[in-house]
């Protein structure tokens, strides 16, 4: 099956009772056991299962092409529990640009737990230089936030094959539309659904996807179970909903961010502009090779400063002013005040996650603005 038909139909399951085409809610918390004491639905507790988890995991592990998937509650706690299934001591290599919440929960939670170096990962010869004994993983976010560098997937599972190293990559900008990081040679796949999976900007959620059902696996779902850190019934009926129409919106999102991308780079008002479709950007032929869609991220520079780029995210009217991403509204943010004093983004750089309002609507508001 294609990913048009996969959104719809892998996270969807008919009721028998009413045979409600869409898959209910189920809210209970347990589930009654059978006269032998076994558990006859395959239910038992719903922090250990719940149908409308079991239903968003399969959508999400056969979007990914992966054996399995464990939802979370948040997208910082799917990155949390893999962390949590390394040996303490473990050396893991980050990118240097990488979204600020996973960055600052290596350093601060899993300080003295977990050995790190952020390293420029475009850079794929330097890489190899960082791998020690007590290397365990590559942590791989492609394109990354907000500066959305490029890594290269396969070269980089060269590298951790050869050093016997897990390779995560947050997938959570490309999405399992725009990018298949377990086809490309990674072990693992993780998601912020918050993000463009759910695409609605009313759920937190978090999911990681295995290649295969191996020993780290199992300790992923140990995690997920003992751990308990799980997305209500709910959360996940949302997502999975939203998941329905994921090919559909990403074709969209693709398509304005692409056209504002290439508007904004030709204004005398701007800087610079990232976005991998652009032939300017420095990896553009990898993204081309790698990516199967550019995504509906971009970040841009204001030529006039920081007081300039603070003025127009004020200012735009479709455009909202907040952080996340991945909705079908339009967002601008000036990322380097949501990052706080260690940030390394420039403090020009506004941060636009493009929505599926009219691309002339939002050209418009930008082009009073600017
Ligand atoms: C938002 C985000 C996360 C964290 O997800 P939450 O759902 O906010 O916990 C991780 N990685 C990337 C790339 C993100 O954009």
């Amino acid at each position: 099956m294609k990913i048009e038909t996969i959104s719809i139909h892998a996270g969807n399951k008919l009721d028998e009772d009413s045979r409600a085409v869409t898959q209910p809610i189920v809210l209970s918390s347990t589930f009654e056991r059978g006269k032998d004491g076994g558990y006859p639905s395959g239910y038992m507790y719903s922090r250990i299962d719940n149908p409308n988890r079991k239903s968003l995991e399969n959508v999400i592990a056969k979007l990914e092409n992966g054996a399995d998937c464990c939802a979370f509650a948040t997208g910082n706690t799917a990155g949390m529990s893999v962390f949590q299934c390394l040996e303490p001591g473990s050396h893991v290599i980050c990118p240097d640009d990488m979204y600020h919440g996973l960055r600052n929960q290596l350093k601060f939670v899993f300080k003295g737990i977990i050995d790190l170096d952020f390293v420029d990962l475009t850079q794929i010869d330097e890489i190899e230089k960082y791998v020690k004994g007590n290397t365990r993983m590559i942590w791989v976010e492609t394109p990354s936030n907000p500066l959305l560098k490029i890594a290269d997937i396969t070269a980089i599972a060269v590298i951790a094959k050869k050093h016997n190293l897990k390779l995560v990559v947050d997938n959570t900008f490309a999405t399992p539309y725009g990018q298949q990081p377990l086809a490309l040679g990674a072990d693992l796949v993780m998601h912020s659904t918050t993000k463009f999976l759910n695409g609605h900007s009313d759920v937190c959620g978090g999911a990681v996807v295995s290649k295969e059902k191996d020993a780290f696996w199992e300790k992923m779902r140990n995690l997920q179970v003992l751990g308990g850190a799980v997305p209500s019934p709910f959360d996940c009926y949302l997502v999975t909903r939203g998941i329905k129409t994921l090919a559909y919106r990403m074709r969209g999102h693709e398509y304005n961010a692409f056209e504002l991308a290439k508007y904004l780079e030709a204004h005398p008002a701007i800087e610079r502009v990232f976005y991998p479709g652009l032939k300017s950007h420095p990896q553009f032929d990898l993204a081309s090779k790698q990516m199967t869609s550019f995504g509906g991220m971009l970040s841009f520079c204001v030529k006039a400063g920081e007081e300039a780029a603070r003025s127009l995210v004020n200012n735009v009217k479709i455009f909202t002013q907040a952080t996340s991403l991945g909705g079908v509204e339009s967002l601008l943010e000036h990322r380097y005040s949501i990052e706080g004093p260690d940030s390394k983004t420039p403090k020009n750089l506004i941060r636009a996650s493009v929505g599926l309002e009219n691309l002339e609507d939002l050209i418009a508001d930008l082009d009073k603005n600017l």
